[in-house]
């Protein structure tokens, strides 16, 4: 299928600055923005409140389909994140706390729970003009994005940014401890069996360690400007 404007995939291990640059980048091209890990960490949270058990992977992949039913959960741009709204309420933070991110990581070796959410994911991209970011948007969902880039950065800055936004939200967690979760959970997001973590053969990596966010950012702008001129004369 031809597109108007590109899809653009971020993908990356936790903490590398995806969502602020998906934000930012999504923000200075008038584009929509996905933060399809939102959608995991919803499926873990109400696994979680509902008192199920994480390992009980029948019960698990019930609430992801539950989840993925048309109008069960919304994706609304906020500020900072995206807000999620799950049978017309809004979860707020409640799916951004450490546990919930590690819950998340385990849920998202679940196949049934991948397959669950990757129509949704399909569907919200299907018109171009989009920034998704996520761990295997240009390998699994998006093959076919016209733009991916995979950003990275050391596991002590990735460590720093983490801690930096839990304080922000009251929670105030040890470096080390955050060190070892990240460090967790890339190796469970890198070394599992469907959709690892891993760089697409034609994504562009950038190591946002040394950079600042705006190097970053109009680094990729520049890049997704050009896809935009492709695809206008094509
Ligand atoms: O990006 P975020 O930290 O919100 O993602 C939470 C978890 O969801 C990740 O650690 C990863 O295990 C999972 N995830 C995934 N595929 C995606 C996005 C997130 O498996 N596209």
């Amino acid at each position: 299928m031809t597109r108007k404007r590109p899809v653009v995939a971020i993908d990356g291990p936790a903490g590398a600055g995806k969502s602020t640059a998906a934000r930012l980048l999504a923000g200075k091209l008038g584009y929509v923005r996905v933060d399809t890990g939102a959608l995991y960490r919803t499926v873990a949270w109400l696994a979680l409140e509902r008192g199920i058990d994480l390992s009980d992977t029948q019960a698990v992949v019930a609430v992801a389909k539950e989840l993925a039913a048309p109008g069960a959960l919304r994706l609304v741009p906020g500020p900072t994140e995206s807000e999620v709204v799950v049978f017309g309420e809004g979860l707020g933070s409640k799916i951004r706390t450490l546990q919930v991110g590690s819950a998340a990581s385990l849920v998202s070796q679940i196949q049934g729970v991948r397959d669950a959410l990757f129509a949704m994911q399909r569907a919200l991209g299907a018109e171009g003009g989009v920034v998704l970011e996520g761990r295997d948007i240009g390998t699994v969902i998006y093959p076919d994005a016209e733009v991916k880039f995979f950003l990275t950065a050391s596991v002590r800055v990735r460590a720093e940014r983490r801690q930096r936004e839990l304080r922000e939200r009251g929670s105030e967690v040890p470096l080390a401890e955050v060190e070892s979760e990240v460090t967790e959970r890339d190796r469970r997001d890198s070394t599992r069996a469907l959709a690892p973590l891993r760089k697409a053969d034609d994504a562009i990596e950038v190591d946002s360690s040394e950079l600042t966010l705006e190097e970053v950012i109009d680094q990729m702008v520049a890049i997704v400007r050009e896809a935009e001129l492709k695809l206008t004369k094509s």
